[in-house]
């Protein structure tokens, strides 16, 4: 999987934006209809509600805005991803990373037919409020959310995000700093060469 698609929504979506869609009739929403918005299949929802458990307490208003979710759209690649809106006036947005959860496949009780397919799940955030709930998948798009036991135990996801992040800055600090010492060496040794006025000898020498 690619890093870029780990960490932003990498499916499009055949319905439109989340928030206008799914404000404008919570109420009419109906189970397994190809119609947007509409309530969470049995699947969407265990699948979701396995996810939201996970143990944290900067979860919590996420399983708060999860009683008013709805699915606003589905990924058009055909697999099983779906778009979220949740009623915004009755709960509060979480202050955590975007994606911030995600559950890897549990292969020995996924029991895929071919050992070259894989799937993660993970849950996006736009600015707090649940967006999107996205399966990715290496082969062939799976047209529905395998069951909550084909996965490990979900995890929070922006710890380690972050480290990584501060990991890159680390190294990114640390190849400008060593660049600046390059270029004082460069400095001292043209000052060297003004104040011999001549070459270096081979003991100063230019890289
Ligand atoms: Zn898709």
């Amino acid at each position: 999987m690619a890093s870029d698609g780990y960490l932003t929504p990498s499916h499009r979506m055949m319905a439109g934006g989340p928030s206008d869609i799914a404000q404008r009739s919570l109420m009419s929403a109906s189970p397994h209809s190809d119609e947007f918005p509409r309530q969470l299949t049995h699947r969407e929802a265990e699948v979701l509600d396995f996810m939201l458990a996970v143990e944290d307490p900067r979860i919590e208003p996420l399983r708060a805005q999860r009683r008013g979710v709805v699915a606003t759209g589905r990924c058009g690649c055909g697999c099983a991803s779906i778009d979220l809106a949740v009623d915004r006036a009755q709960s509060q947005p979480a202050t955590i990373c975007s994606p911030p959860i995600e559950a890897n496949l549990n292969r020995a009780k996924a029991a895929l037919a071919d050992p070259d397919e894989a799937y993660g799940l993970l849950v996006f955030l736009d600015d707090g409020w649940l967006s999107l709930l996205e399966i990715w998948w290496i082969k062939k798009p799976p047209g529905e959310f395998p069951p909550p036991q084909a996965f490990h135990t979900p995890e929070v996801t922006c710890d380690r995000f972050e480290a990584a992040l501060a990991e890159m800055r680390r190294s990114s600090n640390e190849a400008s700093l060593a660049g600046n010492a390059h270029g004082r060496l460069h400095g001292a040794t043209r000052a060297l060469q003004r104040l011999l006025g001549r070459r270096p000898t081979t003991d100063i020498r230019e890289r």
